[in-house]
């Protein structure tokens, strides 16, 4: 596609006030993409599922377990350290999806994944191309003044939560002392903080337009739909997965996993994935992860990294993302081989994120435009690679 018809699919898209996570404007953004696949040739199919509304109430929670733990620990130190043992396992299944988060004790409503297939005959591999199209809430951790902080704070939210519990397994064992207290009340203090900026972005945020995160990388997806369906790979079996839910903690990605997993042989199945491609500097990821870092496919990585060597793509640079998760971190996590394609300003920071100024004013069509052509680049590359192994 030409940067004319990549801006006609975000305005498409951005057209709707906003598309967030289980909302009505959600289920159209579907449709209309359900309509856009159909268009391009596609087999089109909507997928529907059940998902919590949002990740702060999960957030919430977590702290909210650390806070009860803190007020019980002076009766009944031992069961303190139970509950934040619990809470730490939440945290680390949250952040590596690979059990059940909090999320599963929150009301859920639902959503959907769009899919568009263009199968092959005898397929060498499976590519899943993923972009999700739901929009996030904005919030106080999103505000200008303080986004940069986003990976800190939650650093420090960690090192927070495992304190407390050291400090209850101490307190078990009869061990005090001014140090010890000092620290658990100013935890405590801490995580209630935690609690308050979640409430609030549950009371105050609004849904985000969403022109960057991520119209633009679904605009892109579209453009390599069209350009393998006007001309067909030799022997990849493409699936184009546009995402929902994906900003509430990538349900959408799961439950495409759970129906989809045993179709998708994990050696032989890529997962190729754009998210915020419209502004900044194009990134192709080494790996991602917040709590535990999980390398890409090393394959992938390496196509990336030929490709970026020559014209025109030698700006585009490795990064390893840690500030945040993409919906590539499920199937890494499951042993797949997965890249993920980010557009970056150069503080390392994602321009107008998850804020009320993520329109498409501030999304560059060429900037959109090299990322297809980018990620089209790297499936002409496998697919030549692998028809010639
Ligand atoms: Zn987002």
């Amino acid at each position: 596609m030409n940067v004319d018809a990549i801006r006609r699919e975000i305005e498409a898209l951005c057209a709707l006030p906003h598309r967030g996570s289980t909302t009505e404007e959600e289920s159209q953004a579907a449709d209309i993409l359900a309509e856009r696949f159909g268009e391009l040739g596609l087999e089109a199919d909507v997928e529907r599922f059940q998902s919590h509304t949002t990740w702060s109430w999960v957030y919430a929670m977590l702290f909210g377990g650390f806070v009860l733990a803190s007020f019980i620990s002076a009766g009944s130190p031992f069961l303190a350290f139970l509950i934040a043992l619990l809470m730490l396992f939440f945290n680390w299944a949250e952040h590596t999806t690979l059990f059940e988060g909090l999320g599963q004790f929150l009301p859920r409503r639902s959503s959907q994944n769009v899919i568009g297939r263009l199968p092959a005959q005898n397929p060498r591999a499976h590519v899943v191309v993923t972009a999700h199209y739901d929009t996030s809430r904005t919030g106080l951790p999103y505000a200008p003044a303080m986004v940069r902080h986003f990976r800190s704070s939650f650093i420090s939210s960690v090192v927070t939560q495992v304190g407390l519990t050291l400090v209850f397994l101490i307190r078990t064992f009869d061990g005090d002392g001014f140090l010890i207290d000092a620290f658990q009340v100013l935890a405590t203090i801490y995580l209630l903080y935690g609690i308050a900026i979640m409430v609030d972005r549950e009371l105050r945020g609004e849904y985000v337009n969403g022109a960057n995160d991520n119209a633009s990388g679904v605009a892109a997806m579209l453009s390599l739909a069209e350009a393998f369906s006007k001309k067909p790979a030799k022997g990849l079996d493409l699936c184009f997965l546009a995402n929902g839910c994906e900003e509430v903690g990538m349900t959408g990605q799961r439950h495409f996993l759970l129906n989809h997993g045993h179709e998708l042989p994990p050696d032989r199945t890529y997962f190729l994935n754009i998210d915020n491609v419209g502004a900044g500097r194009l990134r192709y990821c080494t790996g991602e992860g917040m709590l535990r870092f999980f390398p890409y496919s090393p394959t992938l990585v390496h196509l990336a990294g030929r490709i970026a060597g020559g014209a025109p793509f030698q700006d585009v640079t490795p990064y390893a993302y840690t500030r945040a998760y993409f919906d590539a971190l499920v199937p890494a996590a499951r042993g797949y081989q997965a890249l993920s394609l980010i557009a970056l300003d150069e503080e390392d920071q994602i321009p107008n994120w998850h804020w009320h100024t993520d329109t498409i004013e501030n999304v560059d069509m060429e900037t959109v435009k090299k990322g297809a052509d980018f990620a089209e680049a790297i499936l002409r590359r496998l697919d030549k690679e692998l028809a010639a192994s």
